[in-house]
C-alpha cells in the first residue's frame, strides 16, 4: 500500500518578490511550502527594474546579493524633474546604493533562492480560485488540461499581485474611485543623458515618467497618465511616449533618437485598496495587499517586507503560536506598524501629482532646499536608519 501525499502546509499562489521571499522564509521555518505560477520562468514584469535601497537591505538579511549585485547597475540617487524646468537631484548617503535589475532576472534569481531553501516551485500553473471549507479557505483550484484540480493546503498565502484571484474572490480588495491611472512601460535605446548611476521621475500635471538605466544599455521608460489619456496609451504606447515628451524643453531633445527596443506593455488602473491582511486561511502579501502608487519606487520594499511578515505569521500558525483565524489579524498589526508612516508619504505623493501648481511648488522647494530635498530622496528610498 503506497502512503499517502502530504498535503502542502503552505502553498503560495504567485512567485513575484512577495511570494519568492515567503517560499524561502517558510521553508527555512521547516515548512512544506509550494510556490505556484502561471507565468514559465523566468517571465518579465512590468516596473521600473528599480530596488531602492531599503528593498536591497532586506535581500541583504536573508541572502547571499552578491550575484543579484553582478546582474545590475549600482544606483546611487534620484533625480527629479517638476513642470518649468525646476530640476533637482538628490544621493543616498555614502555607501548607499539601489539597484537597477530587470525584473526578469530579480523573480528568477529569487525563486532560485526560495528553491535552495527547500520550497517547491510549479511554473506554468494557473490559480483560478481558493477551496472554501467551513467558511475557511483550504486550498486552491487549479487549471490542469484535464479541467479544474483541487489542491489543498493547511494554509494559502496569496502573492499573486494587484489583479489577486484569492484576495477578490475573498472580497478583501476594491479598486478605489481616485486615482485611476493606467501606466505603460518599455525600454528604449539611445536615450539622450541617461546616467547610469541614477533613476529619474519626471512629474507633470496628471502624470510622471519614470527613467532608469538597466544591464546591457537600454532605458526603461515607465509612464503613468490618467483616465483620459489611458485608452490612447494603449491604442499606441509608443505614440503615448512621445506625446508626453513633446514640447517639454527637458525632455524631448532627450527622447530625439529614441527607439523602442521591446513591446510596451500597459496596465491600469493600478491603485488597489485592501480592506483586510487576509482570510481564515489565507494571507495577503506584496500588491495582492494594496498598492499606492509606482511614483515612490518602493513597491518591491513592500512585497519583500510584506512576503516576509506573512511567512512569519505563517510559520507561528503552523507552530500552533497563533490560531489561523487569528492570523489574518495578527498581519495586518504587523504590516500596519511597519508600513503606516510610509503608506501616509505615498498617498501625499500621489495626491501631489494631481495638482500642477503643487508640483511646481514642490520642485522649486526642493531647488530652494536640497538638504530637505536630500532627506526625502533618503525616505522614499526607505534607506536603512543607521546609514
Ligand atoms: C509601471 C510600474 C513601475 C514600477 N516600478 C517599480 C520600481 O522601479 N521599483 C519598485 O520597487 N517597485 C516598482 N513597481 C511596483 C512593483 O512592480 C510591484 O510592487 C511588485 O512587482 C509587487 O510584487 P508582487 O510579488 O506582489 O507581485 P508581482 O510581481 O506582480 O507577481 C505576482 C505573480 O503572480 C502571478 N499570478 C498572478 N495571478 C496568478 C494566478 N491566478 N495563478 C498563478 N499565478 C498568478 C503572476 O504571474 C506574477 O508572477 C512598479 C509598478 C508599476 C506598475
Amino acid at each position: 500500500m503506497t502512503a499517502p501525499v502530504p498535503i502542502d502546509d503552505v502553498t503560495i499562489v504567485g512567485a513575484g518578490p512577495a511570494g519568492a521571499v515567503a517560499a524561502l522564509v517558510l521553508a527555512r521555518h521547516g515548512a512544506r511550502v509550494r510556490l505556484l505560477d502561471r507565468a514559465r520562468f523566468p517571465r518579465p514584469k512590468l516596473c521600473g527594474d528599480t530596488l531602492n535601497p531599503g528593498a536591497l537591505a532586506l535581500l541583504d538579511a536573508l541572502v547571499d546579493t552578491v550575484p543579484l549585485r553582478t546582474r545590475g547597475l549600482a544606483l546611487s540617487g534620484m533625480r527629479l524633474s517638476g513642470p518649468g524646468g525646476a530640476r533637482v537631484e538628490g544621493r543616498y548617503p555614502d555607501g548607499v546604493a539601489g539597484l537597477a535589475v530587470l525584473r526578469r532576472d530579480l523573480d528568477q534569481w529569487l525563486v532560485a533562492q526560495a528553491v535552495t531553501a527547500g520550497a517547491t516551485f510549479d511554473d506554468g500553473v494557473l490559480v483560478r480560485g481558493p477551496i472554501m471549507r467551513d467558511d475557511a479557505v483550504a486550498g486552491v483550484v487549479v487549471a490542469t488540461p484535464a479541467g479544474d484540480r483541487a489542491h489543498p493546503s493547511r494554509l494559502v498565502l496569496a502573492a499573486d499581485g494587484r489583479m489577486s484571484v484569492l484576495a477578490r474572490a475573498c472580497g478583501l480588495v476594491t479598486t478605489p474611485r481616485r486615482p485611476r491611472r493606467w501606466a505603460l512601460g518599455t525600454y528604449l535605446d539611445a536615450v539622450a543623458g541617461v546616467d547610469p548611476g541614477l533613476g529619474e521621475m519626471h512629474v507633470r500635471p496628471g502624470g510622471y515618467l519614470g527613467i532608469a538605466p538597466v544591464p546591457g544599455g537600454a532605458t526603461n521608460v515607465c509612464l503613468v497618465v490618467p483616465r483620459t489619456r489611458a485608452a490612447a496609451a494603449v491604442v499606441d504606447p509608443w505614440a503615448a511616449i512621445r506625446a508626453a515628451v513633446a514640447g517639454d524643453p527637458h525632455l524631448a531633445p532627450r527622447f530625439a533618437d529614441a527607439r523602442p527596443v521591446a513591446r510596451p506593455v500597459v496596465l491600469g488602473p493600478m491603485a488597489l485598496d485592501a480592506t483586510a491582511a487576509g482570510a481564515a486561511g489565507l494571507l495577503l502579501a506584496g500588491d495582492a495587499a494594496g498598492f499606492v502608487d509606482p511614483m515612490t519606487g518602493d513597491g518591491l520594499r513592500f512585497a519583500i517586507a510584506g512576503g516576509r511578515l506573512a511567512a512569519d505569521v505563517a510559520a507561528d500558525v503552523l507552530a500552533g503560536r497563533c490560531r489561523a483565524s487569528e492570523a489574518p489579524a495578527v498581519l495586518a498589526r504587523r504590516r500596519h506598524a511597519l508600513f503606516a508612516g510610509k503608506w501616509r508619504f505615498n498617498r501625499g505623493v500621489r495626491a501631489l501629482v494631481d495638482g500642477a501648481p503643487l508640483v511646481r511648488a514642490a520642485a522649486w522647494a526642493a531647488r530652494a532646499w536640497p538638504g530637505a530635498f536630500e532627506a526625502l530622496v533618503r525616505y522614499a528610498g526607505d534607506v536603512p536608519r543607521a546609514a
